[in-house]
């Protein structure tokens, strides 16, 4: 409700006067009123210039408005960690960097380091304004190293280009906690200024939407110049009312006919499982980057990446891959987590097993390859527990966190279906249970006794002693109870028709 309406009227029924004269009491009186003002909330419009495709650097401007009243400006610059890291720079690649007052004077501003994860980012200080603009240059000198060798590198070159917002925003540091300062939420708007023979394919280039900084971290583009979108979109299309689109941004890789039309299909089949359950996903198409690597798939916000396309694909490695990242569209990336921070990979790892399975496009093997596997002897699998806070920083390391994240919580996430099935005689699911979940979380974050209030509500049973044992416990599962719970759910029917 406005103040002002709210205030006039209270005051009201204390007059009693002709109409008039409260008409020109309030008239005479309305410039002396005092009205409290609700603080608005802060925001930030970022807009990326890239000129040409011929550069290797792009200029980023970002309008801040309302910054909380008392506080200096607080501002962390990329490359920034938010559960996935960056690579490792080589050189200076965040530079030329001024803030400004809202009359287009310098203000002066000094740096410090916040170490999040393995990586140290700049903390930009300068004193509170309630507007303010900074304009900086990225430069993308990264290359791959050995400890992150599978993650997708940035890149403008002559006809293709990839973006991740991790490289590319700052982020206002409002909040303590790793966790709170990525998913609280903060609206945020990007546009692009691009020349002309430049396109984008992810985020919208006129005003693409982000509820949180995770949010814009995931923020993931290509990039083509203009004489090779012919080559290099390879389909588009729709299903289940979704829009979809798969742009290459390798111009050496190329893929047949029948393999790209195996991809799409797979896709089409996953969309129509999925949005039906989840819901539309905003914004442009989403879209399907690959010629990344040959290794893994990343996720993201309005685009996320696949690994290359094989002809030879006996075990529908990337239907997988594709339902995985495409799910994180809803887990992880639109919703988060506070307190979990296996919820993300190791709910989706489940999901992104199943949904493939159960729709033929997978093999059993496969899938039993990560429900069944016992993490025996695989060190620091059984060393943490799924919730200790510290794999939030450690889980790409190298450390075998991976392992942990994904394999153990995709087993946690298969113990939850089946008790949730049977006790609901097969009426609700995990992903039933998700689907709403997900819709009243979207652009916001959980705690873990929200989620565990959710199942057990809608599940019709207490999952708490499943969190309390193997979540918060280390240690694998024993083999017979995964057993026990991967045949149950196999003889309903959970994994498909088929048993192979
Ligand atoms: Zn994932």
């Amino acid at each position: 409700m406005n103040w002002n309406k709210k205030i006039l009227n209270a005051l009201c029924p204390l007059f009693i006067l002709p109409v008039l004269a409260i008409s020109l009491f309030l008239v005479s009186c309305e410039p002396s009123l005092t009205l409290p003002q609700e603080p608005q909330d802060p925001t930030l419009q970022y807009e990326v210039h890239i000129p040409t495709m011929s550069l290797d650097s792009v200029f980023v401007r970002v309008k801040i408005d309302n910054w909380p009243k008392g506080d200096s400006i607080r501002l962390l610059a990329p490359p920034i960690y938010a559960d996935n890291p960056p690579l490792v720079q080589t050189g200076q690649n965040f530079c030329h960097a001024q803030v400004l007052d809202s009359l287009n004077n310098p203000i002066p501003f000094h740096s410090d380091s916040f170490v999040v994860g393995e990586i140290k980012s700049l903390v930009i200080h300068a004193p509170y304004t309630k507007k303010a603009i900074v304009e900086y240059y990225v430069k993308f000198n990264y290359k791959a190293d050995d400890a992150y060798y599978y993650m997708p590198v940035p890149f403008i070159g002559e006809h293709t280009g990839y973006l991740q917002g991790s490289y590319l925003f700052m982020i206002p540091y409002f909040f303590s906690g790793t966790a709170h300062i990525w998913r609280d939420p903060i609206p945020l708007t990007v546009s692009y200024a691009l020349g002309n023979e430049v396109k984008i394919f992810g985020d919208s280039p006129n005003k693409a939407e982000f509820a949180t900084t995770y949010q814009l971290m995931f923020s993931t583009s290509a990039l083509l110049k203009q004489s090779v979108v012919s080559t290099q979109l390879l389909f588009e299309g729709t299903a289940a009312n979704q829009k979809y689109r798969c742009v290459n941004i390798d111009v050496n890789k190329t893929f047949s006919q029948p393999l790209l039309n195996t991809v799409e299909n797979s896709f089409k089949t996953l969309l129509d499982d999925l949005i039906p359950k989840f819901g539309t996903l905003s914004g442009p198409p989403v879209t399907i980057i690959t010629g990344i690597n040959n290794k893994i798939g990343l996720e993201g916000m309005y685009a996320f990446n696949c690994k290359d396309f094989h002809e030879n694909d006996p075990n529908g490695t990337t239907a997988i891959c594709l339902a995985h990242e495409v799910v994180h569209a809803w887990v992880g990336i639109r919703v988060g987590d506070y307190q979990d921070p296996w919820w993300k990979e190791g709910t989706t790892s489940y999901l992104g097993l199943l949904l493939p399975k159960k729709n033929g496009l997978s093999t059993l093997p496969t899938v039993t390859n990560t429900l069944l596997d016992s993490l025996a002897g695989t060190g620091n699998a059984s060393t943490y527990a799924l919730s200790d806070p510290v794999i939030r920083s450690i889980l790409f390391s190298g450390k075998d966190i991976g392992h942990l994240v994904y394999g153990k919580g995709a087993q946690v996430s298969m113990l939850l279906d089946r008790k949730i099935r049977e006790s609901t005689k097969g009426a609700v699911t995990l992903i039933s249970i998700l689907s709403e979940f997900l819709k009243e979380f979207d652009g916001k974050s959980f705690y873990r006794n929200e989620y565990v209030t959710y199942l057990n509500t809608k599940g019709l049973c207490d999952v708490s002693d499943i969190f309390s044992t193997y979540v918060d416990r280390p240690g694998p599962i024993p083999a017979s109870v995964l057993r026990d719970n991967f045949n149950a759910l196999l003889s309903s029917g959970a994994f498909g028709d088929t048993l192979q």
